[in-house]
């Protein structure tokens, strides 16, 4: 389908300062930068919204208290960049290569309290490169993490068929 990736990016981000918001455990402040025009592309919006709702659990569960999560949408030339921000715990260097495998979490003990099963990210991954994309990690321990989305405007092919 042909999506807003702006409007659908609005509309995630809405909803989780909604609920962050109603649980009250920590304040959590959302800014998006998303162009004031639609930018189109052509996806499967349900498998879209999994990956968004994946990144920004993360994002949430990982910031600290009084942190910016930012949403950046920006439309290059051929594909659009998407970037969700965090100003959270961070993940050092050397582990940011594995963040994409099954099962994989970076501190045991942490991610144990925290809950979750480290299949978000690797879900995501899958998800993306479906649509012909790339994902990557950006992170300074300590500081924050930019999780980076490159799509192309139309790629998407549903499984055994044309897009
Ligand atoms: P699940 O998503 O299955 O509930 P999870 O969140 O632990 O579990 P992933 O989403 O795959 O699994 O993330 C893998 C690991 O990468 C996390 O356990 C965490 O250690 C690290 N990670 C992911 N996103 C962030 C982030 N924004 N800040 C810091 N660490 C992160
Ligand atoms: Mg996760």
């Amino acid at each position: 389908e042909t999506i807003d990736v702006g409007e659908m990016l609005t509309q995630v981000s809405e909803r989780f300062e909604m609920v962050t918001k109603d649980k009250k455990d920590k304040d959590i402040r959302f800014e998006n930068r998303i162009p004031n025009h639609p930018v189109y592309v052509d996806l499967d919006k349900d498998k879209m919204i999994q990956v968004f709702d994946n990144i920004l659990s993360n994002a949430v569960k990982y910031s600290p208290e009084g942190g910016t999560i930012t949403i950046q949408v920006i439309a290059r030339a051929n594909e659009v960049d998407i970037e969700i921000s965090d100003e959270g715990v961070g993940i050092p260097k050397e582990n940011q290569a594995k963040i994409f495998d099954r099962f994989y979490r970076v501190d045991k003990a942490r991610a144990r309290s925290l809950g979750g099963t480290g299949l978000g990210l690797a879900i995501s991954k899958e998800l993306v490169e479906a649509h012909g994309g790339k994902i990557d990690v950006e992170s300074a321990w300590q500081q924050g993490t930019t999780i980076s989305i490159t799509l192309p405007y139309s790629r998407y092919k549903k499984a055994g068929g044309s897009a």
